[in-house]
Order: C-alpha cells, then sequence, then structure tokens
C-alpha cells in the first residue's frame, strides 16, 4: 500500500482513469501496452469454460469475474471503485475463449511497462483497506504443514492413520523474520520505561512470605523495613536534588536499586517516568495519601505528609483539606481528569456515577460541569 503525501493525493474519482486502466488498449495505438495487457492482465479463463481454474470457489469466480460493463468509473457505497470497463468489442483470445473488458485486471500503465510482470494497481482512498493491512500483520507469519513419506513400494498393506502425526503445526518464517531474528534484532520495544511506583499507608506495606517461612526470620529481613516508598522517603533525608521532585517524578532522576533498596542518582542520559496506580475512593487514606503524593516534594517521614503550615495531622483527609486539596470537590474533578486519560466514556460514566452513589460529592452538578 502506497500512501501519498497529502499535496499529492488522487483523492476524487476524477482521478482514477489517468492512473488506472481496467481495459484492454488499442493495438494499433500502443501494440507493446496491448501485448502486456494481454500477457498478463486477463483473468481467466475461468467459470464454466474453466472449471479448475484456481479461482473457482462453489462453482463461481472467487474474484467475481467477469465484472459488469461500465461506460464511467465511480465508487460504490463503501468506497469501492468500479472502473470503467467499456464494451468496446476488443477482446483477447485465451484457451480458445473470447475474453473482453469485462475480464480485465486493474493495472498501471507505466508500472506494467516498466515491470513487465502482473501487477494489480488499485485505488483505495478510504479507511478500510487500512483497517484489514493492520489486521492482516497481525494474522502472525504465513504457515505451511508438510509431511515427507516414505512412498509404499511393497505390497504391504497401509499403515494406520495417525491423526497427530499428520497434523504437525509447522511454523514458515520468511527470510527477512528469519534474519531479522538471526540478528537477534528487537521484535519490539517501549519507550520511555515506566517505573511502577508502589506505596502504602504506615506499616501496611506487603509482605511476601512462602507457607513455610518462619514468621521471625520474615519481619527481620533487611527488605521489611525498606519499601520502594519508604525509600524514596530515605532518600529525601540525605539528598537535595530529591526533595526538588515529587514521588511519581522521582524516576526521572533518580534509580531504585533493588539489591541495596534505596534509590540511587540516576546516571545521564537515561530517562523513565513514574506511574504511581489508582486508587478507588472507597479505600479511603489511602486514596487521600495518593492526592498528597501527587502534589508533596521532598517528605523525610510520614509525619512530613500529615504535616501542614507546621500543624500536624492525624489524617492524610484532613491535611488533604488542610492543602485546600479537597474543596469544591477538586480531588473528584481530578480524578475524573486523570481518569479520562486512559478510561473509555463508559469508564468515566459509571466512575461519576459511582461518586453520585457515595454520597461523597458535595456538589456534584459543578463536578459534572468542570469534567
Ligand atoms: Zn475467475
Amino acid at each position: 500500500m502506497v500512501i501519498y503525501a497529502s499535496d499529492h493525493k488522487f483523492p476524487t474519482v476524477e482521478h482514477i482513469d489517468p492512473l488506472i486502466s481496467a481495459e484492454i488498449p488499442d493495438p494499433n495505438d500502443d501494440p507493446e501496452l496491448y501485448t502486456l495487457v494481454s500477457d498478463f492482465m486477463i483473468h481467466g479463463p475461468c467459470g464454466p469454460h474453466n472449471i479448475n481454474c484456481p479461482c473457482m470457489v462453489d462453482n463461481k469466480c472467487s474474484k467475481g469475474f467477469p465484472k459488469r460493463f461500465r461506460d464511467h468509473t465511480s465508487v460504490d457505497m463503501d468506497g469501492f471503485p468500479l472502473y470503467r470497463r467499456r464494451d468496446s468489442g476488443m477482446f483477447v483470445e485465451k484457451a480458445g475463449v473470447k475474453l473482453d473488458n469485462r475480464f480485465v485486471v486493474p493495472y498501471n500503465k507505466t508500472l506494467l511497462k516498466k515491470y513487465q510482470s502482473h501487477i494489480n494497481v488499485e485505488w483505495c482512498n478510504q479507511a478500510g483497506p487500512i483497517k484489514y493491512l493492520f489486521k492482516y500483520i497481525n494474522k502472525g507469519p504465513d504457515r505451511v504443514t508438510v509431511s515427507i513419506v516414505e512412498s509404499n513400494t511393497s505390497n504391504e498393506p497401509d499403515p494406520p492413520f495417525d491423526e497427530i502425526k499428520k497434523y504437525y503445526d509447522c511454523r514458515y518464517l520468511s527470510a527477512c523474520e528469519a534474519s531479522w531474528r538471526i540478528f537477534a534484532f528487537d521484535v519490539h520495544y517501549r519507550h520511555p520505561a515506566v517505573i511502577r511506583l508502589p506505596f502504602h499507608l504506615p506499616n501496611q506495606q506487603n509482605v511476601v512470605y512462602g507457607e513455610d517461612d518462619d514468621i521471625d526470620l520474615v519481619l527481620n529481613r533487611p527488605s521489611m523495613n525498606c519499601s520502594m516508598f519508604s525509600a524514596w522517603m530515605d532518600c529525601n533525608q540525605r539528598d537535595e536534588v530529591a526533595r526538588e521532585l515529587t514521588y511519581v517524578e522521582f524516576p526521572t532522576k533518580f534509580v531504585f536499586k533493588k539489591d541495596e533498596r534505596c534509590w540511587k542518582r540516576r546516571r545521564p542520559g537515561g530517562f523513565a517516568i513514574g506511574r504511581i496506580h489508582a486508587v478507588s475512593p472507597t479505600l479511603g487514606e489511602a486514596y487521600f495519601l495518593r492526592i498528597l503524593l501527587n502534589k508533596l516534594k521532598g517528605p523525610r517521614f510520614f509525619d512530613d505528609i500529615l504535616t501542614v503550615n507546621g500543624r500536624k495531622f492525624n489524617t492524610f483527609r484532613e491535611a488533604c483539606y488542610a492543602h485546600g486539596l479537597l474543596d469544591y470537590d477538586m480531588e473528584y474533578i481530578e480524578a475524573i481528569q486523570e481518569a479520562s486519560h486512559s478510561g473509555s466514556g463508559y469508564y468515566l460514566r459509571t466512575l461519576f456515577a459511582t461518586m453520585l452513589t457515595c454520597q461523597t460529592l458535595s456538589l456534584p452538578e459543578r463536578v459534572w460541569q468542570k469534567t
């Protein structure tokens, strides 16, 4: 598929005829083209003249030949072109059958003359073929089923039929895919890297342990008191660059070293973005802690997160209020706006409906209008 630059497109039906023809040319005007079309661009004979033609499916030509005569090129309801095929009396004789303009495979004169081979050219100024192409490249590679059997030369009876042996799913690699894999090129990549940033309420970090692990050993593991999240606050204690960043901004300049359980400054050139997973408002404190984490820079302890203007609050919710983050349902407006980056319309409506039924909104109509 060739996609033209915007100022070279052929957007309308009038552009088709000079580019694509589905007619047999007059041999007196252009004998070379006449020979090429006769040799390469005539479909068939198929149909009743040649039932065994490969195009025949259920006694009909699967390619739709013969097409209908038309005096003008047009585009049908679905956007497919119907090429001009005039009833000019011209025909090409193949296997004793006279094939007229209804059997011409659409071609481009220039390409046909240059490459001297069967080149079917179609005008597809519509979204459908693009959708089809993307579907097609995701279908996976071509496959063939191959079996090599010894020919039965003796008079022994045929061996029993082995259905499993008969069905071998052999994968076919084209030359370009094979060389791509031999050279170990990337098959896919993602950029930039996204670092998932866990967080938790005080003393509520996840602990993973096996069924038979000794509980004292588990609790004394060095990782116990050093989650990725608490290591962030530790890093804030000793690094002033760290204190310039919110938690979600942290991976842009710092890397979490899993073996040492601590954050270290990122080497120049590296880059990643952070993502704090979404939390439902119904989880209460965890939800309010997340709101604070998206705003606060450099807290060194949980108490820092709870403290606003020198006053320490007991809950993250109160701290949110003290920061003015919850006035006028701001957190719900922000929650819907944030969800809109990834959620469908259906999801957003459900989210809003959930907020309504939880009776947490003070001014629902304001939240509605703002989002
Ligand atoms: Zn056919």
